[in-house]
């Protein structure tokens, strides 16, 4: 029997958010069909697929049924309980496996299994009751990032420890009984590496794409990122070797601190599309999420040629505030490509949609699609 999932073929994606939306996006522009399963309704991802399954990820009659009818299930929000990939399975092949996903989704699993397999990271400790913590503080030294050990993202669930008379308190805040204490690294930088790797192993990448966060949520991505060729290079090595270590099938993004010695540090690992990769979809001849599509349907990986240096904004709730933002001014922009997420309610701090500017070289980009952002809550007349 072929491997190969050919268009015309059904794609299931567990989650519904932005990034199953990009991901349908491409599976239907290359003639697949898409079925989304989540809790919510009219999700960024319903929206523009095919079929929109509303149930909870516990309820595994609805999660088998799902996947029944679909040729390959993929994922875009890797929080779901293990229970639900291992449903999944009983009814098409899950893609990166249910054990990817066990591993990415929990800090202290992810960090304990780079360790082991001798991946650069910042060192840590578990910590499991106020005197784990106070003794990892002691031995890894303030300020240190304390961080839940399951089910965090975008900064959520994390403290930074500066004193230690916060321990105690920031142990009771984070209301856990798992954590990671990790020591504070002085960065020079962020960067990250998005891979992809095929069914028959084969491996791509987009170099790597470097990193501004702002209250722990990815806030600007420029590439290529001005890392030099060595540091590139290793970076690009260590993601490999990660999905392979992994064992993975389709993409993952690996997140590094650049340390001011020009060292890498493994942050953290997300089995999936990431954020910092949206850039792809303009400024790369494959996006990560047709690259996502690719390496699960058993189909050759497609081209990473980056056409033109490229930077992205996040565009979050807060630029709604004052009022609706300035479209029209910003479509007046040549070298701007608007992504919004269908979602109906702009809160502050949540992904709405981005931009990605394409331009002579990255810094101008970064300084274009910062000038576009700016543009679209700058005050203007009425009318
Ligand atoms: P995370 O959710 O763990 O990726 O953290 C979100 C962001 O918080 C990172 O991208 C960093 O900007 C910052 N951060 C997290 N952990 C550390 C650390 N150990 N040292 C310095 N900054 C950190």
């Amino acid at each position: 029997m072929s491997q190969i999932i050919l268009p015309g073929a059904t794609v299931g994606v567990l989650g519904s958010g932005q990034l199953g939306r990009m991901f349908a996006i491409a599976a239907r522009r290359m003639g697949y069909r898409v079925h989304t399963l989540s809790p919510e309704d009219d999700t960024p991802t319903g929206q523009v697929a095919d079929v929109e399954i509303n149930a909870s990820y516990d309820d595994l009659d609805a999660v088998r049924d799902f996947a029944r009818r679909v040729d390959v299930v993929t994922f875009e929000f890797e929080n779901v309980p293990a229970a639900t990939a291992a449903a999944a399975a009983d009814g098409a092949p899950v893609r990166p496996d249910g054990a990817v996903l066990h591993i990415t989704q929990h800090r202290l699993r992810e960090k304990t299994f780079l360790k082991s397999a001798g991946f650069p990271l910042t060192p840590f400790a578990a910590v499991r009751s106020l005197d784990e913590l106070r003794q990892a503080a002691a031995r890894l030294g303030l300020p240190a990032v304390l961080k839940t050990a399951g089910w965090g993202y975008d900064g959520k669930g994390q403290i930074k420890l500066e004193q230690v008379e916060q321990i105690e308190s920031a142990w009771q805040a984070l209301n856990t009984d798992e954590a990671v204490l990790e020591a504070w690294v002085d960065f020079l930088g962020e960067a990250s590496v998005v891979a992809a790797r095929g069914l028959d192993g084969s491996l791509a990448d987009y170099g790597a794409i470097a990193n501004v966060h702002r209250h722990h949520i990815l806030d600007v991505s420029v590439a290529p990122a001005p890392l030099g060729p060595a540091v590139t290079r290793e970076a690009v090595a260590i993601a490999h070797a990660v999905l392979e270590a992994l064992n993975v099938v389709g993409v993952l993004c690996v997140e590094f601190f650049v340390t001011r010695s020009g060292k890498l540090l493994i942050n953290e690992l997300a089995p999936r599309p990431h954020n910092s990769g949206h850039l792809t979809f303009d400024a790369s001849l494959t996006s990560q999420f047709e690259q996502q599509l690719r390496a699960i349907c058993g189909l050759p990986l497609g081209s990473t040629e980056l056409l033109r240096p490229a930077a992205m904004a996040n565009l979050l709730g807060d630029v709604w505030q004052q009022q609706e933002p300035n479209w029209a001014g910003l479509c007046a922009r040549p070298n701007i490509k608007l992504h919004l997420y269908g979602k109906a309610q702009p809160r502050p701090g949540r992904k709405m949609g981005h931009l990605t500017a394409l331009a002579e070289d990255a810094d101008a980009a970064l300084r274009q699609v910062l000038a576009a952002r700016d543009s679209l809550s700058a005050p203007r007349p009425l009318g």
